[in-house]
């Protein structure tokens, strides 16, 4: 898809300040810093329009992105910052479950990890806790650019045995910084909405 307009929908934390259900929604996770809000704004072609982790990294709510007035970005509070104490993960949780639990226009979930590093405890948690819902999974290593190329493949194998990876799930090295497979990602989109 080419993108010629995103906007940010709308910032919800309650499912009756979604937006309405009908379009596809690709849904974005991610450990705090990981580089979820680059990745969005990069499959968008924005600077800015996600939030980075400049801002303070606290923030639980989920920001609709609309793509082309066709699709939305859906991206979930990251998770793992540190400090954070048990009501907090709590409600960080009760946030992410409301919006997997029942949403019948989403299509897959974009899980980010980094590329460099094993998977932490708190990505497997995710994933666990991801692949309960049965939705289509998509797991995606950036930062791609801060290794060598030649290093790609055998990191991605230590990421897909760590994170008991199906066959079949996708595991899509890539850049934001330097737009590496970013075009990759978009057929994959494009083949799910
Ligand atoms: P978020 O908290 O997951 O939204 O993370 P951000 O998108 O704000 O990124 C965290 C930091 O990683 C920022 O300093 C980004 O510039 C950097 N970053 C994100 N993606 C990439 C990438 O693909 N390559 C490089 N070199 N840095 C990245």
């Amino acid at each position: 898809m080419k993108v010629t307009k995103s906007e940010l929908e709308r910032i919800a934390v309650d499912r009756e300040h979604y937006p309405e259900n009908g379009l596809p929604e690709i849904a974005f996770v991610g450990r705090s810093n990981v580089g979820k809000s680059s990745l969005i704004n990069a499959l968008l072609n924005r600077k800015n329009l996600a939030r980075t982790s400049s801002k303070p990294g606290k923030t639980r709510t989920i920001n609709f992105y609309l793509v082309n007035d066709m699709i939305r970005f859906v991206d979930l509070p990251g998770y793992g910052y540190a400090g954070v104490s048990f009501s907090e993960r709590n409600k960080w949780a009760d946030i992410v479950n409301e919006y997997l639990f029942k949403r019948p226009n989403l299509r897959a979930i974009i899980m980010i990890v980094d590329i460099r590093h094993e998977p932490t405890e708190k990505d497997l948690i995710m994933y666990e806790f991801l692949k309960a819902y049965d939705y289509t999974s998509i797991v995606v290593a950036t930062k791609a650019d801060k290794i060598s190329k030649g290093k790609w493949q055998s990191n991605l194998k230590i990421i897909r045995n760590k994170m008991n990876l199906k066959d079949e799930t996708l595991l899509i090295p890539i850049s934001s910084s330097d737009k590496i497979n970013i075009d990759k990602l978009w057929e994959v989109i494009d083949g799910l909405v």
